[in-house]
């Protein structure tokens, strides 16, 4: 793995606002990659490809990532981060609304990652369970969003992304093929393994 270059690219992420995976989330992440060791890993949301590049450290051999971005251009600066990287085997950015791209995409996955708007994170979540290989693990970013999730008072703003958020974290309790884990370590996260 070249550093500089995927230190790069985090900095840049962090002078330009682009919300990336929290170094605490990524730890807990990578321990279940180096676990589940992946074949097939989807990722909703790809920003600029950092989380994607990281993620790709422990695909098994053959292994891929195929990743959607919605906004052009941080999907084109993904594509060259990926091909500065000579990773362009491995990760395949699919640019594009996740809402209309998913249903055409067949899978199997071992691990689906939801890193995306989280007012769509229920129908990211229908979308994953069709495509989830027995055994297999979603994980999804943001889900406390800074604690607005467990408040009552949430602004305007905001509420279009609690109630998804809300209504993703209570189908997946809900769900008897999902174990559940809601860690409150970074932006919070949900971790769901098909039983
Ligand atoms: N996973 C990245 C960060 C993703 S940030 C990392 O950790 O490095 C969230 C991204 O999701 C944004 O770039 C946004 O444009 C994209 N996004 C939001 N809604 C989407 C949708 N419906 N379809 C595809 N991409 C979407
Ligand atoms: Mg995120």
């Amino acid at each position: 793995m070249e550093n500089t270059k995927i230190g790069a690219i985090k900095e840049k992420a962090i002078k330009e606002h682009i919300p990336i995976i929290m170094d605490d989330t990524l730890e807990v992440v990578a321990k279940i990659l180096e676990q589940a060791k992946p074949k097939r890993i989807l990722e909703i949301g790809t920003a600029i490809g950092y989380s994607a590049i990281r993620f790709s450290e422990y695909l098994q051999n053959d292994g891929i990532i195929d990743t959607i971005e919605r906004d052009e251009e941080k999907a084109k600066e993904a594509i060259k981060n990926i091909k500065e990287l000579n990773l362009e085997e491995q990760i395949h950015v699919f640019i594009g609304d996740a809402l209309e791209i998913l249903p055409t995409m067949k899978g199997p996955y071992d691990i689906v990652f939801i890193d995306a708007a989280k007012g769509k994170y229920p129908i990211f979540l229908e979308q994953a369970l069709r495509m989830l290989e027995n055994n297999g693990i979603i994980i999804a970013d943001n889900v406390l969003y800074k604690g607005y999730v467990m408040s009552d008072y949430n602004k305007h703003k905001q509420r279009t992304a609690v109630r998804g958020l809300r209504e993703f974290l209570k189908k997946l309790e809900e769900n008897e093929n999902l174990q559940t884990e809601i860690l409150n370590i970074g932006d919070g996260i949900a971790i769901s393994k098909k039983i």
